[in-house]
């Protein structure tokens, strides 16, 4: 267990519930993304917690202009409330810089010189979410000379497992499943896996909503989480909306953007996605209707336990 900087804390099951939407802001919101927005703001509501927006903008070369702010008007149509101020993560490089300076100071995190190409030269074994793992060729330091490109954390085979609110249990053995992670890229910038854990400390986050698809980097999080001795939140992945040929909807998959004339009734299809039986007449209800309706009746217990679920694109 990674546990080199303090103890691994205990679960924050006594804190009060604190949720939260992460959109990136590589376009504008789809019907994939009204998915998780609906649940973690309806779960952290039904527990009488709060629900904070974070503007996961920390890949500078994926940001679309005016996306981030697109995103915001549209959750605001879509009669969205978060408390507090958004967090911006291209405001918090320093945050993610003194974490990976805690993390290199205990030895965890290490320079890695290693280009695609050699990474690629030395192994061929996929990692679980694609890619390749890391075969650990800087591990052990860099030859003299060497200059680093990215930094990685140090992970082992132990295998590390969570429960899941809605996928059950997951396990994975992080050396082979993906090997040594990267915190910095060879640009520079801080990985999302770093930004997204130091973020959801900083945040105070309990609880986490969101799409299966980062379910297998779940694993990763709770282990940055360990050798940060952060707390872990507990976790519940949705299933993931997909199109016909079975792929997730996101911009690559060309998922249109949510309009808010039809607001009212993409959020009662995302409800009906997940799960909840949405009455007809509900279909003609205005935006505060479909609201007053989902705090009622929202049941987590109703939303399917599948990892995806194919929907068309839009309500029209
Ligand atoms: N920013 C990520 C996305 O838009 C979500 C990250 C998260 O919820 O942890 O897919």
């Amino acid at each position: 267990m990674c546990n080199k900087i303090q103890p691994p804390a205990s679960a924050p099951e006594t804190l009060r519930y604190r949720g939260r939407f992460a959109p990136s802001p590589t376009g504008a919101l789809h019907f994939g993304s009204l998915i998780a927005a609906v649940a973690s703001y309806l779960d952290a509501r039904a527990h009488g917690g709060e629900w904070l927006v974070r503007m996961e903008d920390v890949d500078a070369e994926r940001n679309v202009p005016g996306a981030a702010d697109d995103i915001l008007c549209t959750l605001d149509a879509f009669g969205f409330a978060w408390d507090g101020e958004v967090l911006w993560q291209s405001r918090r490089d320093d945050a993610y810089a003194a974490a990976l300076a805690e993390l290199t100071a205990a030895g965890v995190a290490y320079p890695c010189a290693c280009s695609r190409k050699e990474i690629a030269a030395r192994t061929t074994r996929p990692a679980i979410d694609g890619g390749l793992v890391y075969p650990g060729t800087c591990r052990s330091g860099l030859a003299p000379g060497v200059a680093p490109r990215a930094w990685r954390l140090r992970v082992d085979n132990v295998p590390l497992a969570f429960v899941d609110r809605l996928q059950g249990e997951v396990v994975q053995q992080l050396e082979d499943d993906v090997g040594d992670f990267v915190l910095r890229r060879a640009d520079g910038l801080f990985a999302y896996q770093l930004a997204v854990v130091v973020d959801d400390r900083f945040q105070g986050i309990t609880d986490v909503v969101r799409g299966a698809d980062l379910l297998a980097s779940t694993p990763r999080q709770i282990w940055l989480q360990r050798c940060l001795g952060y707390p872990t939140p507990r976790y519940a992945h949705l299933p993931v909306a997909t199109n016909v040929a079975g792929e997730k909807w996101s911009k690559q998959t060309l998922a249109p953007a949510l309009e808010s004339g039809m607001a009212a009734a993409e959020l009662v299809r995302a409800l009906a996605f997940l799960g909840q039986p949405v009455p007809s007449e509900l279909g003609r209800a205005t935006v505060a209707e479909v609201w007053d309706w989902a705090f009622a009746h929202w049941s987590f217990a109703a939303i399917p336990r599948q990892a995806a679920i194919s929907a068309p694109a839009t309500a029209a």
